[in-house]
């Protein structure tokens, strides 16, 4: 072990050597000792964990090429654009909704100039940054006063802690959700200070189970939309007019979390009926909550509607503070719900709706597009062809719930299926497919016309990196 440890490079040995390239003459000498030490305490911890190393890779190149290679990674921007070949339209890894161009230069403006976030124009004084999009928010849906905060499960918590610390919410167990990622009903109530009371079933949940439950103690009734996954079969849920009527009896606030949340009705693109927003504040629900980026199609963020005096005294509460959110989400949820206001263009006009929207003969003929750039440039290094796919929502929105779709199946020739992905997911622009069947599927319904040349480009390059790390 010790002969091995002492055949490592020195740092300075690789400094020098490095020093001597005109590549990275401009490089910032903190980075470069950073990388060098790095990968040498790598190894040496190889070495010490008693794992196999080979002769090879204790010599001065080859530690030069693993540092090259670190500092070509480390210098380009860690964080990137995408292609999303994966046909799940709302995916929380890569950055739920996008947002259309009209929207982008609100937030260009917002970042690069001065605005009035928190100034109030007619009187010259303060102003809210709320008040900008509220009036905004209570218009399109009905609700007497609204609330943002930094995102969905901020919007729960802030909106327990206001109401029910130190008491009992009510909820029924079959809608104890986890999303995703950490986000547990049961957890975010337990920090908020309230105290969860399950009733019902998991199957089955009757309005005299929520009223069973009532105590002295009780502080709200909760609903929580199941965002990704169903109860099915032998069910019952009680309905918000039912739990509205509970709650007014006995002067208890009602509040739901609705999840994605939808201002409009997608029954018509196949999928399931869903209550909208302005339905359920019109069922009278004191307080609604859901995402901004989700079915919304804007920026994250979390939207509270409500009754004025509810929202009033969230707003109060101390935590909003710690929850606000900035100017950049604020322009780009202006924008984005000011599309609304037009059913019309709506659905061209906002990315995440557009993509459940676009019919299924319309993303074929951008899967043929795709097929016939592919077979005419790269013929013989690969065969390719149309199927049949279904995408998803995605996002915790309609579970289960699927379109119909196409998607380009790739079988490399010569190497493996996994090879071709890993190396379209290393381009600089990544193409982030799924495998099925030792097959690369990249569903279209998720990658933007324009988009195409990239793509057709990317196997081009991702392809050709395979061929020389080969050898
Ligand atoms: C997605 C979701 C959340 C969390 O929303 P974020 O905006 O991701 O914080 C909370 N509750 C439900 C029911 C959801 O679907």
């Amino acid at each position: 072990m010790q002969s091995l440890l002492r055949r490592i490079p020195k740092v300075d040995e690789c400094l020098l050597a490095i020093h001597q390239e005109q590549e990275f003459e401009n490089v910032s000498l903190g980075l470069v000792k950073n990388i060098v030490r790095a990968v040498l305490e790598a190894t040496r911890q190889k070495i010490l964990q008693g794992q196999q190393v080979q002769a090879e890779s204790l010599t001065l190149p080859f530690f030069l090429e693993t540092i090259h290679k670190e500092l070509i990674r480390r210098q380009a921007p860690q964080f990137k654009r995408i292609i999303n070949g994966t046909g799940v339209i709302i995916h929380t890894n890569l950055g739920r909704s996008i947002l259309p161009e009209s929207t982008m230069q609100m937030l260009h403006q917002a970042g690069g100039r001065y605005s009035n976030l928190e100034f109030n124009l007619s009187t010259g004084k303060r102003g809210s940054r709320y008040a900008l999009v509220e009036e905004l928010l209570c218009e399109l849906t009905g609700a007497e006063a609204a609330l943002v905060v930094n995102n969905n499960a901020a919007a729960v918590f802030i909106v327990l802690e206001t109401l029910a610390q130190g008491r009992e919410v009510i909820v029924s167990r079959g809608q104890l959700v986890e999303i995703g990622g950490s986000f547990r009903i049961p957890d975010v109530m337990a920090r908020s200070g309230a105290r969860l009371v399950e009733v019902g079933a998991t199957n089955r949940t009757h309005l005299k189970d929520y009223r069973q439950a009532l105590t002295e103690e009780t502080g709200a009734l909760l609903k929580v939309h199941c965002s990704n996954y169903r109860i099915i079969g032998f069910t019952s849920m009680v309905s918000n007019e039912e739990l509205v009527t509970l709650g007014r009896e006995h002067g208890l606030p009602v509040v739901e979390d609705l999840g994605s949340g939808c201002l409009v009705d997608l029954s018509q693109f196949g999928l399931e009926k869903e209550p909208t927003v302005q339905e359920v504040v019109a069922s009278g629900i004191d307080v609604v909550t859901f995402s901004g980026d989700k079915l919304l199609g804007g920026p994250q963020a979390g939207i509270i509607l409500g009754r004025k005096t509810i929202i009033e005294r969230i707003k109060q509460n101390p935590i909003n503070r710690a929850m606000r959110i900035d100017k950049f989400t604020l322009a780009g949820l202006e924008s984005i719900l000011r599309f609304y206001r037009d059913p019309e263009t709506l659905y061209e006009n906002v990315p995440t709706l557009s993509m459940i929207s676009t019919p299924v003969e319309m993303v074929n003929k951008r899967a043929q597009r795709l097929i016939r750039r592919l077979r005419k440039n790269l013929a013989g290094q690969l065969e390719c062809k149309v199927v049949d796919v279904m995408s998803r929502v995605g996002g915790g929105a309609m579970p289960e719930q699927n379109l119909a779709s196409r998607a380009v199946a790739v079988v490399p020739a010569g190497i493996g299926v996994n090879r071709l992905e890993a190396s379209l997911r290393a381009l600089s622009i990544p193409i982030i497919c799924r495998i099925e069947d030792d097959q690369l599927l990249l569903d279209l319904r998720t990658v933007a016309d324009d988009e195409i040349p990239l793509v057709e480009n990317g196997f081009t390059q991702a392809l050709s990196n395979i061929d020389t790390s080969v050898n």
